[in-house]
């Protein structure tokens, strides 16, 4: 276990295939395909050799992840974070297998990481260390067997010089390889704000399911997800009373001019100092008395050590693995809807599959039309695990399961497993 696991007591594996046997259960899923499901197809460990700036040699470790591809490439993000570890590159692949079979894209799950707190690099190493993370890897991925694309702590810029190493490996020009890329180089219009406007509409459609009128907003975590998702509820009218970042939170039950806190973070780093609104911790966030709740950061923040004293009604996940299975029990048993990760945050991969095929094809479309294939998309699965936590009486994070999970079985099965 890494120190953060340790914190929380929770490995963010553990948690995800304690949440698939929930899932299991209720179809009566046969043992050897929950073994199955639940080991990677391929796990590899690299060193990257990078000469840092002081002329000195640093090896860094990184992982990918293959998960579960048996109705397409694997695919999925590269995080840059000082807590990466084996088994939560793990996690994130095989949460990634399920969130695209919920998303119906033709994907298996991936999954990468480097450990590297990378605010603590130059430019110049970082580049160093995504082209030789990307050398090393050269035979495990590729646009019809893993694409990777952005997480946490990384970029577009970052995907740019990817790009430009597997190219140059490759001699050709090979954009679907990764997505995520900036717009110059192949990107997709709309994959930036993607994550955040699937989960807007996610939270849109909850909203009205449960009936709650002019609700106060709080978000976790002001990265690709959480500042664009409170900058597009704040568009739409909203009330967001608390929002944080790595350094810690602030709080106005006022509501905060959010496009001022953004403005404010770029200037000072951190949203900690904006106005007058008052400091509090990332943990006194998630126990706001708020009607709606957007974890937008990392694994394991809802355990079962706050989930008692989250007063949120509905919980919508757009970081991944946000909440535990212990914490999940606990809210479900006190009526909180929690819209889980693998179909609140799957904008951001779905439009990165749009990104593929745009490149595939070579004709490139516009923002509006990607956001209405989005809508579409997102809504229709929302419908169906709607239907499934009714139908069974159970929570969604475990109806999005089931959902998956038929579709899962169906193409193992139809493969001769
Ligand atoms: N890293 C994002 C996720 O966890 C996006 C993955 C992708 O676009 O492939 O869903």
């Amino acid at each position: 276990m890494t120190k953060a696991m340790e914190a929380t007591g929770s490995n963010p594996f553990d948690n995800g295939i304690a949440q698939l046997a929930k899932a299991a259960k209720v179809i009566d899923l046969k043992p050897a395909y929950f073994d199955l499901f639940t080991q990677p197809m391929e796990l590899m460990e690299v060193s990257i050799p990078v000469h840092m700036d002081n002329g000195k040699l640093k090896i860094f470790t990184g992982y990918r992840a293959h998960f579960n591809t048996f109705m397409g490439p694997a695919k999925g993000g590269i995080r840059y974070h000082w807590n990466v570890s084996r088994d939560e590159v793990k996690a994130l692949a095989f949460w990634m297998s399920w969130k695209c079979t919920v998303i119906n894209i033709p994907y298996g799950g991936g999954k990468g990481g480097i450990i590297v707190n990378p605010k603590e690099l130059s430019k110049g190493e970082l580049e160093r260390l995504s082209r030789a993370y990307i050398d090393k890897l050269v035979d495990f991925i590729g646009p019809d067997r893993d694409i990777p694309a952005p997480d946490v702590y990384t970029d577009g810029q970052i995907m740019a010089w990817m790009l430009d190493e597997f190219e140059k490996l490759h001699r050709g020009s090979y954009p679907a390889f990764i997505t995520g890329k900036p717009l110059e180089l192949g990107g997709s219009a709309g994959r930036g704000t993607s994550t955040a406007q699937g989960g807007y509409y996610c939270f849109e459609t909850a909203l009205r399911e449960l009936g709650l009128a002019n609700p106060t907003l709080a978000v976790q975590g002001f990265g690709n997800a959480g500042m664009f998702i409170a900058k597009i509820c704040h568009d739409h009218g909203f009330k967001v009373v608390a929002v944080s970042d790595s350094k810690g939170g602030i709080h106005d039950s006022n509501g905060l001019n959010i496009p001022e806190v953004i403005a404010f973070k770029e200037k000072k780093g951190s949203v900690v100092g904006f106005g007058k609104a008052k400091k509090i911790s990332n943990e006194e966030l998630l126990e706001l008395p708020v009607d709606v709740l957007f974890p937008c950061a990392l694994e394991n923040q809802i355990t079962k050590a706050n989930a008692a004293k989250v007063k949120a009604k509905l919980i919508v996940e757009l970081a991944n693995g946000p909440t535990t299975p212990e914490a999940d029990e606990i809210l479900h048993k006190k009526g909180t809807v929690v819209v889980p990760d693998i179909l609140a945050n799957s904008g951001g991969v779905y439009v990165s599959y749009l990104e593929w095929v745009q490149n595939r094809m070579g004709f490139y479309w516009t923002q509006d039309y990607v956001f209405d294939l989005l809508k579409k998309q997102i809504n229709n699965s929302f419908k169906d695990i709607w239907a499934v936590k009714k139908e069974h009486k159970i929570d969604m994070r475990t109806a999005a399961y089931v959902y998956a999970l038929q579709k899962m079985r169906k193409a193992a099965e139809l493969r001769g497993y």
